[in-house]
Formats: structure tokens, sequence, C-alpha cells
């Protein structure tokens, strides 16, 4: 099932156009503006080594081509590293 993004229609998935307005229907999955550049995991890896700096370095890197992966390494990087501070502290 396919919803035009202009009118709401509903129509089948195998249809092209919509029947009410004409306006060409794409699928959300396959659509050119949720094209997005798949980033590697490693940078994750990036993030968990080298906090906070990794997870820095990985966010300015790949947040033009993934933006939530960039994100999410930023906060990785920011956590373990403040969880590495605290238990420093407690230990120390
Ligand atoms: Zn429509």
């Amino acid at each position: 099932m396919t919803f035009c993004s202009k009118c709401g229609n509903e129509e089948p998935s195998e249809k092209t156009f919509c029947s009410q307005c004409g306006t060409r229907l794409v699928e959300n999955r396959l659509g050119p503006t949720s094209i997005q550049k798949r980033r590697s995991n490693w940078w994750y890896l990036l993030a968990i080594l080298f906090t906070p700096i990794g997870g820095i370095i990985a966010y300015f890197v790949i947040k033009n081509d993934d933006p939530s992966k960039a994100k999410n390494c930023l906060w990785i990087g920011m956590i373990l590293f403040a969880i590495g501070f605290i238990v420093g502290v407690g230990s120390g």
C-alpha cells in the first residue's frame, strides 16, 4: 500500500501514479530523498576505542552521509568517556 504525498490518497503498491491527483507515487524506502550513503559500523569502534576524540572525529566525517549514525558515534564517545572518567575518579 502506498500513500500519495500530495493528497493522501491510498493506492495499491503496484500503481505508479495517484488516481486522484496524478502525483507520482514513490515508496518511502525507495525514494531518492531517503537514500543515504551507508557508513561502516567501524566508526562505532573508533568512537569506542578513542573516546571522546574518536567519537568526535567519526561525527564530523560521517555527519553529511549518515547524520543519525554520526550522532550515535558522538554520543558513544561522550558517554564512554564520562563512564571512564567516573570509574577513574571512583577507583582513584
Ligand atoms: Zn494524490
